[in-house]
């Protein structure tokens, strides 16, 4: 494929993270002359288009599909294959998401392309092509990968590009039907709770709690004080490890990237790979008995005290005054 005049960006829904997709495909677009388009794959109407114009959409191609499930992938990416070779997009964006992790590599494999998974950053070469950028060894390095084939395709880790507003235009609409049938297999059972961050990662105050709560019933009394003040729980993936919280819980290079407007760390000592995840936190505040610990390096607030001690002490005071 020679590489076309446009960048698509392949969704399952308009939320935030979506949008903001969305946003970084159009500037992207805008430096290298291409038009941005969505490729919304859904079971449901397209409603409220606003918001997708807003966010930089130029076209718009509804993918009809039955269902986003494991036994749809194939045919999702083989349909989308199919339009890929007849448009000839330069570039493919998706979320990390569940969806996105599924179908990227396989629409890589039927267009004979590479992917990036899990991009923090990307920009356009001076010659055009896509320059993404992921985190390796453990997030001590970023790689900065260009695809040699067209499409590019990438999946971009959900909550690093925030949506910007662009001016009204007539938004052009299509509808393609998904072709082929159900996958090769059978969705028997869904177990546990779904490992996509996609509600962590939309948060605005975020308690986050570490191995130094030392016990599994700390983590529960930090899910209390999260609850009372309305703020949603979250942890390290040291947490998650010990088995005191969920994996959609984890915030970090291998979990959710989280953007809130207050973080806080209760005993949570800073790794790299962690910072990787809620750096981007408007105001962060730290808890813990280590006055050295990395993670007062990047607080905006810090207080060295037994977290355990101050979500006791927060417990109480919020359930006798509540919020005021
Ligand atoms: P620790 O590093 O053990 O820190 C515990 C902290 O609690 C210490 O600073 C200690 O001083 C403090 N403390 C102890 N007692 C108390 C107390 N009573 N009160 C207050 N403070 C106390 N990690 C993630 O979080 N997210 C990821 O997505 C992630 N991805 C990874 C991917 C790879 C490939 C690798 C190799 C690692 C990844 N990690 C990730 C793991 C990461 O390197 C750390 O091991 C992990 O973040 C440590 O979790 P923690 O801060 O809870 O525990």
């Amino acid at each position: 494929m020679r590489g076309g005049r446009e960048i698509w960006t392949i969704l399952t829904d308009t939320g935030q993270q979506a949008l903001g997709l969305v946003s970084e495909a159009r500037a992207l677009g805008e430096e290298a002359g291409l038009r941005c388009c969505v490729v919304l794959v859904t079971a449901d109407e397209v409603g409220e288009l606003a918001a997708l114009v807003g966010a930089g959409c130029q076209k718009l191609v509804h993918l009809e599909a039955e269902g986003r499930e494991i036994v749809f992938y194939r045919p999702i990416a083989g349909t989308l294959a199919s339009l890929a070779r007849e448009r000839e997009p330069r570039v493919i964006l998706l979320l990390s998401s569940l969806f996105g992790r599924a179908v990227a590599p396989r629409l890589a494999a039927e267009l004979q392309t590479g992917v990036t998974a899990d991009c923090t950053a990307l920009s356009m070469s001076r010659e055009g092509q896509l320059r993404q950028i992921r985190p390796t060894f453990a997030g001590c390095f970023n790689a900065a990968v260009i695809c040699r084939r067209t499409p590019a395709i990438a999946s971009v880790r959900p909550g690093v590009f925030t949506a910007r507003l662009y001016p009204k235009c007539a938004l052009s609409v299509e509808t393609v039907k998904l072709q082929g049938q159900p996958d090769v297999f059978t969705l028997v059972q869904k177990v546990g709770e779904g490992a996509d961050t996609i509600g962590l990662a939309r948060a605005s105050v975020i308690f986050a709690g570490g191995l130094g709560l030392g016990s599994r019933q700390n983590y529960e009394e930090l899910c209390r004080f999260a609850f009372l003040t309305g703020a949603t729980p979250a942890a390290s993936r040291g947490a998650v490890a010990a088995g005191w919280a969920p994996y959609s819980a984890q915030v970090g290079q291998t979990g959710a990237v989280v953007r809130p407007r207050l973080y806080v760390a209760f005993g949570i000592s800073g790794s790299v790979q962690h910072l990787s995840g809620m750096s981007g936190a408007e105001r962060i505040v730290a808890v813990n008995t280590d006055s050295r610990a990395p993670i007062f390096s990047i607080s905006d607030a810090a207080m060295v005290a037994d977290c355990n001690r101050v979500i006791e002490a927060g417990i109480q005071k919020f359930s006798r005054e509540g919020l005021s």
